[in-house]
């Protein structure tokens, strides 16, 4: 049965925090401590080495993928979890070059998360055989998918706007041309209904510390589609994904499953908390939580549309278009954000000029949404940004 959102009780969130940063990091879960504490005192502690096996440290990469599977329509097996986001962009991108040897471009959009492109550019710097990668905006890439592209890499929600791009229509336009797909979820995972299976992707790549709540630093994840999953030629060939690691065989022999795609040892404190994690999506519907996500959306562009003029909306207003975030330009967009959070409303800021606010409908209501328009507003109409204090630049925005 779905449980009606939001469930704010399954998070720790402070006092006086109007949380609408869940898609840069989500809010701390409340048995994510427990499980920490339960992994380091009891199977580090206490089994050492036996764990491995004792508490079957080693299949957890694959259970947790699983789990974060059933939230993205993938298939048992197809997902499996470790590193980082961005080791996930060079797996997949190395693996589907080398799927079209005869191709040498790679088309992303210049909305993408720069991250991604600069994994790309030092990809092709390292093969050295003259890729190219493209980058048109993002309304023209459907259209830049030639004959060409090797393969085609875009994030699925863009990170700064909330634009959201048609996984069924582009994955079957690059289909057509030939090209490998790869989409990348950090922005989707837990935020808008996904159907991998349904898109017939390659492949998908994802982190898990936004919308999916795994904390600082969870381990990524990488979809396979299954029928390929013996074509994937590891580029990054760690011991872990090795059909018989403990053979310690002279030469690498893939995985016959996407654990060809773990790399090394696997970040167990870390994994164990985003499976902590992950019980807060048992029983979501996603298109129960979609609803949800879009009504609060919804609500907040009306409200801080009428109290604040001089902000314009850059998201698109279609909520059908949009992810679960919303943004606004204004030119002193850092400081009206550290002013916000200063009074408790927790957005982000993302240059040049764009204040940023996610909307995670497992702890957050219309009550929330009406507050925070409430205190924006005060921030807006009454200056409240010019204060020297909030002119100065973090290190993280
Ligand atoms: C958040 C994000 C990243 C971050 O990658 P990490 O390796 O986890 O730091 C990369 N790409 C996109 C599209 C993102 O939204």
């Amino acid at each position: 049965m779905a449980l009606s959102l939001p469930q704010k009780e399954l998070f720790h969130l402070p006092e006086g925090v109007i949380y609408l940063d869940g898609n840069s990091l989500g809010p701390m879960p409340k048995g994510a401590a427990e499980r920490a504490s339960e992994v380091i005192q009891n199977e580090w502690g206490r089994e050492l080495i036996r764990a491995w096996n004792t508490a079957n440290w080693m299949a957890l990469p694959q259970k947790v993928g699983d789990r974060i599977g059933r939230l993205i329509g993938a298939a048992e097996g197809s997902v499996v979890t470790g590193d980082t986001l961005s080791i996930k962009v060079y797996q997949a991108l190395a693996a589907a070059l080398m799927m079209r040897p005869d191709r040498r471009v790679i088309l992303s959009d210049n909305g993408n998360f720069p991250c991604d492109l600069y994994m790309a550019q030092g990809l092709i710097d390292t093969i050295g055989k003259d890729h190219e990668l493209r980058t048109p905006t993002p309304e023209n890439v459907a259209n830049a998918i030639t004959h060409e592209v090797a393969v085609v890499m875009l994030t699925h929600v863009d990170y700064r706007s909330g634009r959201m791009h048609d996984m069924a229509e582009i994955t079957a336009r690059a289909h057509a041309a030939g090209a490998v797909m790869i989409w990348d979820l950090a922005h989707s995972a837990g935020a808008v209904p996904v159907d991998l299976a349904a898109s017939n992707t390659e492949f998908a790549i994802g982190c898990t510390y936004k919308y999916l709540n795994g904390g600082p630093g969870a381990p990524a994840f990488i979809y396979v589609r299954p029928d390929i999953v013996t074509e994937v030629k590891p580029a990054l060939a760690g011991w872990l994904g090795h059909d018989a690691p403990f053979s310690m065989e002279l030469d690498y022999r893939p995985a016959m499953s996407t654990e060809r795609l773990r790399v090394g040892t696997p970040a167990i404190v870390q994994l164990s908390v985003l499976d902590a994690a992950l019980d807060a999506w048992n029983h979501v519907d996603m298109a129960e939580l979609r609803n949800a996500s879009v009504a609060l959306s919804e609500c907040f562009i009306r409200e801080v549309a009428a109290r604040c003029p001089m902000l314009k909306l850059v998201s698109p207003n279609n909520p059908a278009q949009r992810g679960s975030q919303v943004s606004f330009a204004f030119e002193h967009g850092y400081a009206a954000m550290q002013a916000l959070i200063d009074r408790g409303v927790i957005g982000d800021f993302r240059a040049p000029a764009i204040m940023r606010f996610g909307f995670a409908p497992l702890y957050l209501d219309e009550g929330d949404v009406m507050r925070a328009a409430k205190i924006i507003e005060e921030v807006m109409s009454g200056e409240l940004w010019r204060d020297p204090k909030y002119q100065v630049v973090s290190r993280v925005t």
